[in-house]
């Protein structure tokens, strides 16, 4: 008996070898991983192709008709049988180099045959190597099927025999020996009536074999449904516990420094749109129960001072308070801006990177647990084990997109009770990928930007046009604007971007040249101490150009600089480019974004450079990313696990995904535990390690 959990090397047609590179390729180990090896597209097996018609741009193709001649042809190196076939409306050479001896015999000239395979162009005409070849007869004409699976395969997979028709034989032979009770079925027949689903077991078998169009539909719609309703689900029981549950600080009051600094200190008005996230934050506050909240505001709409003023809420109700950002330059740059800020209401800050000082860290985190230090700026370097507090109240992690969900909740654990956490994201992404990414999130919105600002007009330039763009900085320095320019860094050609860039600064000191400019250089290799010396000059105004890998992405802020001119810009991705353009557009001035590119562009690469010209919102930006490159592409996506959705598309099933949302809290508002034992095969799902997507191996 086969069951789901039987080793694949135990179903028909597999056996050791097989099974032995089916797991280490595609990782399938059980029937259930091969039954759970979906088809990526299905062919149309009830439709032939008229010769004349084929071109090699094809993929694989369905003929009919009759062979002409067939015939073992060429000398020993390059023997094969070449079969000459017609379907009336033309003819195409059908070739095989492999068992032609017998395949010789095998075939006629008389019989109607069906042919299956993929053209491809040799000389000047179109021959395919190795088709399937069946007579067409009524037995035959019955296995044709209008949705006939293509699967996935690998190099590895396909020398074994095992290449998408492979797979197809094995897991449709499977496919039609499991029965109903084999098949876990964990909705009940309310769920599933009214959320119009069909069984699980149903599912499955259409998903392989579908009998109709509307038997594939459905199957889909089940297995979408169900991915996205346990990842919901999943992340909605914590947020409703987290609610629930956990106790959390009181802070109760705003304090006299909050006050002090808000009343006379705050270097500019609050925009509308950060007076109401930071009475959000202050209602979160004030429950007593832990905060976990994501401020989600487009670059430049101002989340540093919001993170800023939360920090003094902490400190007037008696806690510390911290604030980790993806990169060193960043965090330094936050600590010179806050530091600024509190010197005003005589409160000090700290900083703690990777590159602090031995002895200063030594002494930093004694102060930590002793209380002296109340409010600490750093990298990942604030996670460590070492770092300990006396009374953490508030986490706040900027640019979160850069971090995995694991570094959120190792922050967290850093006092008994949970800490206050506020995550603030500059990568405005598509609500759906929200959903599944911070849906256990509180989420707060800076949908408007400080007064003043201009719209960045950006441009694409090919390479041809470079001489009128070192004109145009020309223009901008005399007026006394800063200009950055940014080379892509790729890990992959790492040496080769370095030289890029080298070149690149090299050709700007001759157009630029010294002492009447001053050019910045910025990238990976240089050590934490020339790192902060550039940027200082930088920012100091004392040089005019700063040369830079795309360390300087995320968060730096220099005002005055109102120029971003971005280097093979086709590199990059859409979102990516949107925060490299936010570098500019900081102050007053016009700002300007330019994308230089070479000549030629791929199609996917000219939408990116148009879709950045015509728009300056993120949020149409990274719908548009979405839609063009899928969810895994998308930073922060990653670590999240959702890559473990087989069927679902963010960009698509966008409909499915709130009715999955909404399925799982109509279950948790009932049984926000899931204790009931109505409820307890969905407890165990979305406890098994990792993966909610593991059912089979729950138990
Ligand atoms: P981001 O949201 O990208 O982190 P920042 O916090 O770095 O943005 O703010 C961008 C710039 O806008 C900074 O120079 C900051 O001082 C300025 N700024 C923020 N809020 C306001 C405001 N309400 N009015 C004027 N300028 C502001
Ligand atoms: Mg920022």
């Amino acid at each position: 008996m086969v069951t789901l959990s039987t080793p694949i090397e135990y179903i028909k047609g597999i056996g050791p070898v097989k099974a032995d590179v089916l797991k280490k390729e595609l990782n399938i180990f059980t029937a259930h991983d091969l039954i759970t090896h979906y088809p990526f597209r299905y062919i149309d097996r009830t439709k032939f192709y008229n010769i004349k018609d084929v071109s090699a741009d094809l993929p694989n193709i369905q003929l009919k008709g009759k062979f002409i001649s067939i015939e073992i042809v060429g000398n020993k190196k390059s023997k094969r049988l070449s079969a000459i076939f017609s379907d009336g409306t033309g003819t195409i050479e059908l070739v095989w180099f492999k068992g032609y001896q017998w395949l010789h015999t095998k075939f006629n000239t008389k019989s109607e045959y069906v042919i299956f395979g993929k053209p491809s162009l040799y000389g000047s005409k179109h021959n395919i190597t190795h088709p399937e070849v069946n007579e067409f007869n009524d037995d035959y004409v019955k296995t044709l099927s209008a949705y006939q699976p293509v699967y996935n395969s690998t190099e590895k997979l396909k020398q074994k025999g095992l290449d998408s028709e492979g797979l197809r034989r094995i897991i449709k032979q499977y496919v039609g020996q499991i029965k109903e009770f084999d098949v876990p079925e964990f909705h009940s027949p309310d769920f599933i009536n009214q959320h119009k689903l069909v069984s699980h077991f149903s599912a499955l078998i259409n998903i392989h074999i579908p009998s109709s169009e509307q038997a594939l539909a459905a199957a889909l719609l089940r297995l979408k449904f169900d991915e996205l309703f346990f990842v919901q689900l999943k992340l909605l029981k914590g947020y409703k516990h987290r609610v629930n549950h956990t106790t959390g600080f009181v802070f109760k009051k705003v304090g006299p420094l909050f006050t002090e600094l808000f009343e006379k200190y705050l270097p500019f008005e609050l925009t509308v749109a950060q007076k109401r996230v930071l009475k959000e934050i202050r209602s979160d506050l004030g429950k007593g129960k832990q905060m976990s909240r994501l401020v989600q505001g487009d670059v430049g709409s101002g989340k540093t001072i919001v993170a800023a003023l939360t920090m003094l809420l902490a400190l007037d109700n008696g806690f510390q308070s911290c604030l980790m950002a993806p990169t060193e330059i960043l965090a330094q740059q936050h600590f010179q801006t806050i530091s600024k800020l509190f010197a005003s209401i005589n409160i000090e800050v700290a900083l703690l990177t990777g590159s602090t000082k031995e002895k200063q860290k030594k002494n930093i985190l004694e102060k930590l647990l002793s209380n002296d230090i109340k409010i600490i700026i750093g990298t990942h370097a604030l996670i460590e084990d070492s770092v300990k507090f006396n009374c953490l109240g508030l986490a706040i992690i900027d640019e979160q997109h850069r971090f995995g969900v694991a570094q959120r909740s190792k922050l967290q654990t850093k006092n008994t009770t949970h800490p206050h956490v506020l995550v603030m994201t500059a990568t405005p992404i598509p609500r759906t990928l929200a959903m599944t990414l911070y849906g256990d999130l509180d989420v707060s919105v800076i949908d408007e930007l400080p007064p003043g600002r201009k719209p960045i007009s950006t441009v694409h330039y090919f390479e041809s046009h470079r001489l009128r763009l070192y004109g145009f900085l020309r223009e901008q320095i005399e007026i006394g604007r800063q200009i950055y320019v940014v080379y892509p860094l790729i890990e992959e050609s790492e040496k080769m971007d370095y030289q890029n860039l080298q070149q690149g600064y090299d050709n700007l000191l001759n157009e630029f040249p010294l002492p009447i400019f001053q050019i910045s250089i910025l990238h990976g290799r240089l050590t934490p101490l020339q790192k902060e010396y550039e940027m200082e000059r930088f920012a100091k105004a004392q040089t005019q150009i700063m040369v830079a890998t795309t360390v300087i992405e995320v968060g730096v802020n220099v005002p005055n600089a109102s120029v971003m001119v971005i280097e093979s810009a086709e590199k990059f991705g859409l979102s990516q480019l949107h925060q490299l353009r936010g570098r500019v557009g900081r102050g007053a001035e016009q700002s300007y974004c330019i994308l230089m590119t070479g000549n030629k562009l791929s199609t996917d690469a000219r939408l990116r450079m148009k879709t950045m010209v015509q728009t300056n919102d993120g949020f149409e930006i990274s719908e548009a990313d979405l839609k063009l490159r899928g969810p895994g592409d998308i930073q922060g996506t990653q670590q999240s696990g959702i890559m473990d959705l087989k069927l679902s598309d963010l960009a698509k099933d966008a409909t499915i995904l709130n009715k999955a949302r909404n399925a799982a809290f109509d279950i948790l508002d009932a049984d926000p535990e899931l204790a009931l034992a109505s409820n307890l095969e969905y407890a165990k799902i979305i406890a098994s390690k990792n993966s909610v997507f593991n059912w089979n191996r729950v138990g």
